[in-house]
């Protein structure tokens, strides 16, 4: 069971994590921006270019998930059964909720 002052601080850092994640996804959009076939770069760095483009779109999918589940446990964070993993019932370690505030199962339950 989360005291009071975790809670607090579990919802402070889901905050941080948010304002963090929509940082990165805006950063990330401009990279992944359509390469322009543009004559003034090489060959290579235009292939350079595809390949980032590929990383940065797996990486912006990414960010955009785990933005959208830490919006959603925002709200749960005051619930009885947060902090409990979903799976087995048993209490997430609480520096693993610090971590990783939107994952609802524990370390056991996760792998
Ligand atoms: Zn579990």
């Amino acid at each position: 069971m989360l005291s009071e002052d975790q809670r607090k601080e579990v919802k402070d850092t889901i905050q941080r994590m948010i304002a963090e994640a929509e940082k990165e996804l805006k950063i990330l959009k401009e990279l992944t921006a359509a390469v322009e076939p543009d004559n003034s770069i090489g060959r290579i760095s235009r292939m350079d270019a595809i390949n980032n483009k590929s990383v940065n779109d797996a990486a912006y999918r990414n960010t955009r998930k785990r933005l959208k589940q830490l919006q959603n446990v925002q709200d749960m964070v005051d619930s009885p059964s947060y902090g409990k993993c979903v799976r087995c019932g048993k209490p997430i370690a609480y520096e693993r909720i610090l971590i990783m505030p939107e994952k609802r199962v524990c370390v056991h339950c996760s792998t």
